[in-house]
């Protein structure tokens, strides 16, 4: 099978390698087709592609856009869009700027629970002027002794109910759909055990995203047990979405797969690249 990797990120969002970087790594490590999906934003494509040409490995130019639905997050993986696409630049400035104001309110959360300088020190791991997220927070946390690793992060700030959570309201799904696929992209969604949603909340995500013009669900994702990656396998064959793999890689070592190891797509899924063309 095609070795390919549909998710990861750089520099750019909350990667530690810049995309030249990872599509470095990427072609070392066997990757044949590599899609570069950072977080509501697009622009490291342009030095990735032409890492890509040098090192003869296929870029997919992609983003991966946060989405408030029902209250949650959802993220929506966009393969082999037009980032110059004006209704996508647009939405994905309007994301990013949103995210410097909750930057400054997980900072205040933070200030509250006795944890001073958190926004001065997620700006230095992000970059000056880069795109803002909790990773960043989180590696300021583990550096100032707050948390032993980044898993423990997660489990103890930044998330509903502990110090340093802010509800925030991102795209909604519909225009998120929209702008990747009026893009001329192909609209996936990302990791979708990690939402823990219920049979008929999934069904109603699902239905929701594939009357907006969605048409894939990850299958292969770190997040997701072998277990799980059957479960929505089976799910996407029944309801005729396509299937999506990604290693959702961060960094060497702050992911669970590395680039070029990630298991192949269990019997039957119908593969999201199933079309594509080797000049895609
Ligand atoms: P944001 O989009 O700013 O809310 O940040 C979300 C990012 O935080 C994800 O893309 C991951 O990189 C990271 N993240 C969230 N939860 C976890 C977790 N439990 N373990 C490791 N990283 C996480
Ligand atoms: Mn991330
Ligand atoms: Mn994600
Ligand atoms: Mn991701």
């Amino acid at each position: 099978m095609l070795n390919i990797d549909l998710h990861c990120h750089s520099t750019i969002s909350d990667g530690l390698l810049t995309p030249a970087q990872l599509v470095t790594r990427a072609a070392t490590r066997g990757v044949e087709t590599l899609a570069l999906t950072d977080h509501d934003d697009v622009a490291g494509l342009d030095e990735a592609r032409q890492e890509a040409t040098a090192k003869n490995i296929t870029l997919i130019n992609g983003v991966e856009i946060s989405v408030s639905w029902r209250g949650r997050t959802i993220h929506i993986v966009g393969l082999g869009i037009d980032p110059l696409h004006p209704p996508l630049a647009q939405g994905l400035l309007s994301i990013r700027n949103g995210r410097i104001t909750r930057a400054r309110n997980i900072a205040a959360q933070l200030d509250k629970a006795g944890i001073h300088g958190s926004l001065k020190g997620a700006i230095e791991h992000a970059g000056e002027g880069q795109l803002i997220g909790r990773l960043h927070f989180a590696r300021f946390l583990v550096e100032k002794g707050h948390a032993k690793d980044i898993k423990s992060v997660f489990k103890k700030y930044l998330v509903k109910g502990k110090p340093g959570y802010t509800a925030h309201q991102w795209a909604t799904l519909s225009d998120a759909v929209g702008w990747i696929c009026s893009s001329g992209g192909r609209a996936v969604i990302a990791h979708p055990a990690r939402y823990k949603l219920g049979k008929n909340v999934l069904n109603d995500l699902l239905t929701e995203f594939s009357q907006a013009g969605g048409s894939a669900i990850e299958v292969i994702t770190a997040s997701h047990t072998k277990e799980q990656a059957l479960f929505f396998a089976h799910h996407a064959q029944q309801i005729g979405l396509l299937a999506s793999c990604g290693s959702d890689f961060h960094g060497p070592d702050e992911s669970y797969y590395d680039l070029g190891q990630l298991p192949d797509l269990p019997p039957g899924c119908l593969p999201v690249w199933h079309d594509w063309t080797r000049t895609t």
